[in-house]
């Protein structure tokens, strides 16, 4: 039997069985592992067998998650971490020497900014952004020390679209290293490395997750990279705990008609957003408005369940809208069951003036919509009597 469909490896991909014969993955909570001798310790140790030592290395219930993505993404190996973030800069910091230097869009999650702005260039690695409709820049800003280009689409919050087949050609061009953060998109609906990315990194805590209970990371791509990768953070610590992988590994058997869902309701939003008189403009991939609606189409099998619109009236009328919806849940977290709003300017934005703030595409009236599985139209009555006048 060759290679099975993705929502077949999501469901069938399974660590071996234990002598009980069970049908469901049982949780690993264990920190360690026991050898039967000596020389078995010595040979594992020595990695001429591949087998568990201690949890912050490996552990079957990361190992199965982890399998499952490197599996949906087309990559070699993975490794899984506590959280998105740990996956980020367990990448950096594995990749990246002093003297290195990084090409990044502008529009890149808040956390991720900040290690480009404050942590990095602690060690003297420098970053320079180039704007999510300035992507002909980006040759200009590659320097002889510049060692990745970097990436997330659709961008948060905003949802522009970069063009991964463009950043693959750029990156092979200048021999560099591609890390796209795919957690928008999941491996269902986008493949990053299909156009050229040598890392995919997530965070799991989103649609992987899927129902807003636990936080992981993780990062795939071509062997060599991941193997340093793998390194620096079992010796570094920001291992994903093996009840978090259990109920990832099991969160990915339903990525698939989750995601569907997900992208259906949110194409269904979008559009009726788009016909209201309240309404300035929206932003959905697969609207055929979105400025990058056809690179959208050529990467994306379908939109994502982020949808971006500007409520008319500003920072105001955006305040006003948090406070009279009363379903969708006002929450930090995106890729929940249950639909969430948030308005960047009022909130996670607010600390920068305006100009900084539209340097992101975060305009005044800017709210963003995480689309969840509630009956479609519970979602958009809720919308609709929030944006009353
Ligand atoms: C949430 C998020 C992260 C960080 O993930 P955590 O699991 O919260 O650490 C990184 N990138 C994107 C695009 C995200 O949405």
């Amino acid at each position: 039997m060759g290679k099975k469909h993705f929502e077949t490896e999501a469901i069938r991909t399974q660590s071996e069985r234990s002598h009980f014969s069970e049908h469901s993955t049982p949780m690993y909570i264990t920190s360690s592992f026991v050898f039967d001798d000596g020389e078995d310790m010595r040979a594992s140790f020595a990695e001429e067998k591949e087998k568990n030592l201690y949890s912050r290395f490996s552990n079957p219930n990361t190992t199965e998650f982890v399998d499952k993505i490197v599996q949906m993404e087309g990559a070699e190996i993975g490794y899984a971490f506590a959280t998105g973030m740990a996956a980020i800069f367990s990448t950096f910091g594995a990749l990246l020497s002093s003297g290195d230097h990084v090409v990044s869009c502008r529009s890149v999650f808040g956390s991720t900014h900040t290690l480009f702005t404050k942590y990095l260039p602690k060690w003297n690695i420098e970053t320079s952004y180039f704007k999510v409709d300035e992507v002909n820049k980006i040759e200009s800003l590659i320097q002889s020390n510049t060692k990745i280009l970097y990436a997330e689409s659709p961008t948060n919050p905003a949802v522009d679209i970069l063009d991964l087949e463009l950043l693959g050609q750029i990156a092979k061009k200048y021999n560099l290293l591609l890390v796209i953060d795919n957690c928008f998109a999941t491996p269902y609906l986008q493949k990053p490395i299909e156009f050229g990315a040598d890392i995919v990194v997530h965070s799991a805590t989103k649609l992987i997750d899927g129902q807003g209970r636990v936080l992981g990371g993780v990062a795939v791509g071509k062997s060599d990279l991941i193997r340093e990768i793998y390194l620096f953070s079992r010796n570094t610590g920001p291992a994903m705990s093996p009840f978090n992988a259990w109920v990832l590994s099991k969160s990915l058997e339903t990525l698939a008609v989750r995601v569907e869902k997900h992208c259906e309701n949110a194409l269904k939003v979008a559009k009726f957003l788009e016909n209201h008189s309240n309404v300035n403009w929206v932003k959905y991939p697969f609207l055929k408005s979105h400025p990058q609606y056809e690179v959208a189409k050529k990467q994306m099998k379908l939109g994502g369940n982020i949808v971006a619109f500007e409520v008319i009236g500003g920072i105001e009328a955006g305040r006003k809208f948090l406070n009279t919806i009363k379903m969708c849940s006002l929450s930090a977290n995106l890729g929940d069951t249950r639909t969430i709003v948030t308005h960047p300017a009022s909130t996670t934005h607010s600390k920068l003036d305006e100009k900084d703030r539209l340097e992101v595409s975060i305009t005044d009236g800017l709210v963003r919509i995480s689309v969840g599985l509630e009956h479609i139209d519970d979602i958009i009555n809720d919308l609709d009597q929030a944006l009353k006048d």
